[in-house]
């Protein structure tokens, strides 16, 4: 069966992913599947995005790592990649600040697909 263009497959986009963060009583999303039949993608719901970070803080791969980032729940195991990483959430940077993590954006744009990262599994 050939694929279906691109535009036809549901899809994560940043603008759904946006859409689901000013909403937060939304439910997460029937899971997107692959043309495989595997899940490719969940949007999550607000309350879903919250219990993943909390999943995530108590993860053991999370918890081994040297230097860790809260707000963002990233562990990282060489300092120069956590001190580079922390400049993401330099206030100097920008206007647009994300409200799950912190991380400082220039453009509306930028933070918008940011979102995608909190608000897919
Ligand atoms: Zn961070
Ligand atoms: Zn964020």
């Amino acid at each position: 069966m050939p694929l279906p263009p691109p535009a036809l497959r549901p899809s994560a986009t940043p603008l759904n992913i946006y859409i689901r963060f000013q909403t937060p009583n939304l439910k997460s999303s029937p899971p997107i599947y692959n043309i495989l039949g595997e899940v490719e993608k969940v949007i999550l719901g607000k309350q879903d995005m919250q219990l993943e970070r909390e999943r995530k803080k108590n993860d053991d791969k999370y918890l081994k790592k040297d230097y860790k980032c809260e707000l963002c729940v990233l562990g990282f195991d060489l300092k120069e990649i956590f001190k580079k990483h922390m400049k993401k959430h330099d206030k100097n940077k920008g206007a647009y600040v994300c409200e799950v993590c912190q991380c400082v954006y220039a453009k509306q744009r930028s933070l918008k697909k940011h979102y995608g990262v909190h608000y897919t599994r």
